[in-house]
């Protein structure tokens, strides 16, 4: 007979996501039983080491604020909240901002988003295409009426801040386990564990789904329908010939076309598009990059017309077609089936929040942040949440 064990918790997938979760619930009751399944524990495809790893307060939905807010402050003290034994993380965090550019068409909205932001106590500001051009000279800013600018916003290592949760949550008890699941058990409306494709079960009264862009396949194994796809996004890392003086904040332009400086004097650029293909393609295509995005990136800094294309990736976004907002919390039809899902583009910066907040509702604890607008209930209601600051 193969091997059946029994946890409290299963969490599928080992990305920012399951180890964030894995981390607060071991953080909160130490003698609860955690597993999480990881089928590459190398993370080769996860979407969390294929990020752009930024972070904004610039959302137009008020609680997509407060969780990047939550996110800001929790990496304050991050590195030594996780240190474990002697061991430090370095998660390399740097506050260069981020800088929605704003044409005349959609000024109304980017300012209603910033009232909202400012509202919240955020730091935000309106710059002219003056103040534009003085804090960032190498910019084209004609053809908008100004940006809006998150001074604390920035970037940080990912991959860094997935490992210090996965280390401080075994630490704390949590098992990893490195196999790929195959089945949900369920019965009479419950979750009742995984199976495992090297032959095991594990027995769970609680079983989260955080498997990214996987997440719909993971579902299914339940009978349960999400509306979330794997969506191929690229992006180019660029040696550009002239350097900025500084770092450049992440400037998102009206078209989509997005840019951050990276260390080294690289430069990291990318564009979602509606035609990006769905499925688990990881291929990427320099040409997009030469024949595209490049006049779209010179226009707007001309200086930026003789580089080099040093190399590119592919990633996938959990896609919540939906609406583009996280589904968080219990499957309404499957007792004990959590779901941490849907993050399309934003994920990284949710993590923090997300995992405090799914253990909250696990452990039936006071919510640090009310994050109920994201109950998956929604997809059953098609009552999707709007959020038009989303990239
Ligand atoms: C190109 C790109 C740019 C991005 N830029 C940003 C950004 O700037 N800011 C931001 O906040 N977010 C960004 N994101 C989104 C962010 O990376 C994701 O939302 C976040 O990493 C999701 O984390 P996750 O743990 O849910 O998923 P993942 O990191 O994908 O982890 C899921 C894990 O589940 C595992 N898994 C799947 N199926 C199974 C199974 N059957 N059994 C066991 N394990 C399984 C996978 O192996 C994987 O490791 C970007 C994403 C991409 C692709």
């Amino acid at each position: 007979m193969s091997e059946q064990k029994s946890y409290d918790v299963v969490i599928v997938g080992g990305g920012v996501m399951g180890s964030s979760l894995a981390y607060h619930l071991t953080g909160a009751e130490s003698s609860l039983k955690v597993a999480v399944v990881e089928r590459d524990p190398t993370y080769e495809r996860a979407s969390t080491t294929l990020s752009m790893v930024n972070f904004r307060i610039q959302f137009s939905l008020k609680e997509n604020v407060e969780i990047s807010r939550y996110t800001s402050r929790v990496f304050e003290d991050f590195e030594k909240e996780m240190q474990v034994g002697d061991t430090r993380p370095n998660i390399a965090l740097c506050r260069e901002g981020n800088l929605f550019m704003v044409d005349e068409e959609a000024r109304p909205a980017a300012e209603a988003s910033l009232k909202m932001q400012q509202g919240l106590g955020c730091e935000v500001a309106w710059l002219d295409p003056d103040g534009i051009r003085a804090r960032y000279p190498l910019y084209d800013a004609g053809q908008y009426s100004g940006g809006t600018f998150g001074p604390q916003d920035g970037h940080f290592d990912a991959y860094a801040v997935l490992m210090a949760y996965k280390n401080k949550a075994v630490s704390q008890g949590a098992a990893f386990i490195a196999d790929e699941v195959s089945g949900l058990n369920t019965s009479r409306g419950r979750i009742g564990g995984v199976q495992l494709a090297s032959g095991g079960s594990l027995q769970a009264g609680y079983v989260v789904n955080c498997a990214g862009a996987w997440a719909a396949e993971i579902a299914a194994q339940a009978g349960v329908s999400l509306p979330v796809d794997p969506v191929k996004r690229q992006v180019f890392a660029l040696d550009p010939e002239v350097k900025p003086d500084g770092p450049l904040p992440l400037t998102i332009l009206r078209s989509g076309l997005y840019f951050r400086t990276e260390t080294g004097g690289l430069l990291l650029v990318g564009k979602s598009k509606p035609d990006d293909p769905i499925g688990f393609d990881f291929t990427w295509d320099r040409k997009r990059f030469m024949e595209e995005l490049w006049l779209e990136l010179a226009e707007f800094v001309p200086a930026f017309e003789s580089l080099k294309l040093v190399r590119g990736w592919a990633g996938l976004y959990a896609v919540n077609q939906m609406d583009g907002n996280a589904l968080l919390g219990e499957w309404p039809e499957l007792a004990g089936f959590y779901l941490a899902n849907g993050f399309s583009g934003h994920g990284l910066q949710q993590a923090p929040a997300v995992g405090r907040y799914i253990s909250e509702l696990i452990l039936d604890k006071a919510h640090a942040l009310d994050l109920s607008v994201f109950d998956p209930s929604r997809v059953l209601e098609n009552k999707p949440l709007s959020e038009g600051g989303l990239v």
